[in-house]
C-alpha cells in the first residue's frame, strides 16, 4: 500500500522537529535527489534503508521507524552523505541523535554489539574529556558479555573474548594502550559543556512540539 504522506499533521512535525532541533540539522531542505544514497557505504548491511530514506521516514512522523532500523546502529560517520548532499544535511549527526533517541525510550537495538561499543565509547570518553582505551575495552566487554548472556550466546562470548584479547595485545604491542587515564586540560570546562548539552537536550525533547 503506497505511504500517504500527511503534509503538517501534528506527528509528523513533532518528530522532525525534534530530530532538527537536536541534531542542527534541516530536513525540511531535502528534496530526495539521493545524492547522498548512492555513495554510503552500508546501504547493502542497511537493507537499502539509505540516508534519504530515513529523512523521509522523519518527515513522514515514523517514529517507531525512525528509532529502530539498522542504519542508526550501521552507520560509520564517514561523513559521505553529508558532503555529497545540496542542502549541506549531515545524516550522520541525525544518526546520533536517533541512537540518543531510542536509548531513552529504552528501545532494543537491533545491534546490540554496536550499542555496546557506542555507550562504551562515550561513557569512556566522558570521564576524562578523551577515551582510555583500558577503561573503554573493560567497558564493552562487560556490557557484550551481559548482553550475551542475556541472550544465552555462550559461544559468541567465548569468541568474543578471545577476538577482544587477540585486538587488546596488537594494541598493547604497539604502544597503543595507556595504563593511566589521560584527562584534557580543562575538565571542569569540559563537563561544563557536558552538563549543557544534557539540559539542552533534556529540554528539546520535552518540549510540547516534539511530544506526540
Ligand atoms: S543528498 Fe541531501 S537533499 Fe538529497 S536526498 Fe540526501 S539528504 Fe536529501
Ligand atoms: S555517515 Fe552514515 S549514513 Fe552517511 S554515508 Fe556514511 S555510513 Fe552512510
Amino acid at each position: 500500500m503506497a505511504t500517504v504522506l500527511e503534509l503538517g499533521s501534528d506527528k509528523a512535525s513533532s518528530l522532525a522537529g525534534e530530530v532538527m532541533a537536536r541534531s542542527g540539522q534541516n530536513l525540511s531542505a531535502c528534496y530526495q535527489c539521493r545524492r547522498c544514497a548512492s555513495g554510503c557505504p552500508v546501504g547493502e548491511q542497511t537493507g537499502y534503508l539509505t540516508p534519504d530514506r530515513l529523512i523521509r521516514m522523519i518527515v513522514l512522523g515514523k517514529r517507531d521507524a525512525a528509532l529502530d532500523n539498522p542504519l542508526i546502529w550501521k552507520c560509520v560517520s564517514c561523513y559521505t552523505c553529508g558532503t555529497r548532499c545540496p542542502n549541506d544535511i549531515m545524516t550522520a549527526r541525525v544518526v546520533d541523535t536517533l541512537k540518543k533517541m531510542a536509548h531513552e525510550h529504552r528501545i532494543r537495538p537491533s545491534s546490540p554489539k554496536v550499542a555496546a561499543f557506542h555507550s562504551s565509547f562515550i561513557a569512556a570518553a566522558k570521564r576524562a574529556g578523551r577515551l582510555n582505551e583500558l577503561s573503554f575495552m573493560g567497558r564493552y566487554t562487560m556490557k557484550n558479555t551481559l548482553g550475551g548472556l542475556a541472550r544465552l550466546r555462550l559461544r559468541g562470548i567465548i569468541q568474543d573474548q578471545k577476538d577482544q584479547a587477540g585486538f587488546g595485545l596488537v594494541l598493547l604491542r604497539k604502544g597503543r594502550v595507556h595504563f593511566l587515564p589521560q584527562k584534557i586540560k580543562n575538565r571542569r570546562q569540559f563537563k561544563r559543556l557536558m552538563r549543557k548539552g544534557r539540559a539542552w537536550a533534556g529540554s528539546v525533547s520535552k518540549s510540547p512540539a516534539s511530544q506526540e
